[in-house]
């Protein structure tokens, strides 16, 4: 019955219906399709005054096969008239440094850019401000300058969302110019089709030529911890069809799906529970005999939901064991036997839910918020950091999977549209933001949780 109601709902006569109650229905988004370049399209790049980024960003471009073209002085210097400036052009993304601006009064310049390009963006393009953490700013003035392309980013997201297209704003810290590379060529291409209203931020650290677009993760091994199903499978099959060779886990009811997903992609299974008192050891030995590992991706994860005055502890105490503790046990043995390469990447794995919380998921919401504080903390350890060691997560919105399946029907359908791009996320995209945190290039990434939730309209 449910499948027939959605189908109706995407029918045309769906569509006039729902748009009648100001429900909109969602374009299509374009994932990646094994592309060889990140981007072909055509972009229009524009920028403040003193704007301090911009031939950072078209290095970056210069790499792309798309056109660019740059943003004609009289869009942004003179004050709207009724003149369209750009005429007939169509772009598929529209970039804008906002890397100069120190005061409110200046801001301007972006509203004429995007006030004059925003209808000339195509369905399933791509908006991306850059700018300055606006903690290090030198003046109060420039912090509310910088922080105000958050609220500029995040609020287009919500404008271009209905034609399938996202927003974001990457913040670079000065003198992490050259790291800029993996989180810009990432957000202009499909590969993250349902990420937007996201800040993405840009460290310093030390800066390695970009990798092949089509297999950034070559010649490293990956853990992926809950790989039999979901989005672990997802995660598995990316990150393989990346390059990398796979170690994949998963509990032992679960080892003929296991086996049959590392087979296809020619990874390793390795059945365990995650909170066994010996896994740590067996899989620091596993990894090592692999010659370590570069991409640990902790997804292995539980609901047990009921309000906290019916959860029983025992529901408690295993969700946050598996979802938050496990994890951390095995990063110790990870770095203890020196399995974690020098260079490597640890990925949590949060959820909306620990961000906004969710009525009876106390016991989730709190473990995927500890994530979140993990991710922080652990980020900023200056022997992880010595060790060129990333630790980010991503936190997934409403993701099609077997979890989400098992949500009533009305709420579920409710559920997929409540975010900018009206529609429920694939296991693909929570994959495509971790391999993007493993690419050699994103040692700068770190310490960031990207939501993957095409902007869910819950949460922070
Ligand atoms: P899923 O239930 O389909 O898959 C989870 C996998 O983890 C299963 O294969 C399971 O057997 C494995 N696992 C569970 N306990 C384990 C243990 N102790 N040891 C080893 N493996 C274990 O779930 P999913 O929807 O694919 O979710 C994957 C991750 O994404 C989870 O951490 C989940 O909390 C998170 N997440 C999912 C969504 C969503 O919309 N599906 C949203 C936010 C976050």
């Amino acid at each position: 019955m449910s499948d027939r109601v959605e189908d109706f709902i995407n029918s045309n006569a769906g569509k006039k219906i729902l748009g009648a109650l100001g429900i909109s229905t969602p374009t299509e988004l374009s994932r990646d399709s094994a592309s060889a370049n990140y981007f072909s399209g055509s972009l229009l790049l524009g920028a403040s005054e003193n704007a301090q980024l911009t031939s950072s960003i078209e290095a970056v471009l210069g790499q792309s096969n798309g056109n660019i073209v740059s943003a004609p002085a009289e869009l942004l210097n003179t004050p709207k008239s009724d003149s369209d400036v750009l005429g007939d052009a169509r772009y598929d993304a529209l970039v804008f440094d906002g890397s100069g601006f120190k005061d409110a009064t200046e801001l301007v310049q972006a509203y004429r850019f995007f006030n004059g390009a925003i209808r000339k963006l195509n369905r399933n393009g791509r908006v991306v401000i850059l700018g300055r953490p606006h903690r290090q700013t030198d003046s109060a003035e420039a912090a509310a300058s910088q922080r105000a392309l958050e609220g500029l980013s995040r609020s287009l997201g919500k404008e271009v969302g209905g034609k399938g297209a996202t927003a974001q704003l990457i913040t670079v810290e000065q003198g992490a110019e050259a790291n800029l590379s993996s989180a810009l060529r990432f957000v202009l291409s499909p590969r993250s089709a349902f990420v937007s209203g996201q800040v993405i931020r840009v460290e310093n650290a030390k800066a390695t030529a970009d990798s092949n677009w089509e297999k950034p993760l070559e010649n490293k091994v990956a853990l992926v911890t809950g790989a039999s199903r979901g989005i672990g499978q997802a995660i598995a099959e990316t990150l393989a069809r990346q390059g990398a060779t796979v170690l994949g886990i998963d509990v032992p009811p679960m080892e003929a799906e296991l086996n049959s997903v590392m087979a296809a992609i020619n990874g390793k299974a390795l059945v365990a529970d995650i909170t066994a008192a010996d896994a740590p050891a067996k899989i620091s030995e596993t990894l090592k005999e692999m010659g370590g590992v570069d991409l640990v991706v902790h997804n292995a994860g539980v609901t047990r939901d009921k309000t906290i005055a019916n959860m029983n502890e025992q529901w408690w105490q295993m969700t946050l064991d598996i979802n938050l503790a496990a994890a951390q046990r095995i990063n110790r043995a990870l770095l203890e036997t020196g399995a974690l390469n020098d260079g490597g990447s640890i990925v949590g794995v949060s959820s909306m839910n620990g961000i906004g919380g969710q009525r009876g998921q106390t016991n989730y919401a709190a473990s995927k918020a500890g994530v979140i504080g993990y991710v922080d903390t652990m980020s900023q350890d200056p022997a992880l950091k010595a060790k060129g060691i990333t630790v980010n997560a991503v936190a997934p919105g409403f993701i099609e999977t077997a979890m989400t399946a098992a949500i009533p029907f009305f709420t579920r359908m409710v559920g997929r549209r409540l975010n900018s791009l009206s529609q429920g996320g694939q296991p693909v995209d929570v994959a495509e933001t971790i391999a993007f945190f493993g690419y050699p290039e994103s040692r700068g990434v770190n310490g960031n949780i990207v939501r993957v939730c095409g902007q869910n309209w819950l949460g922070a």
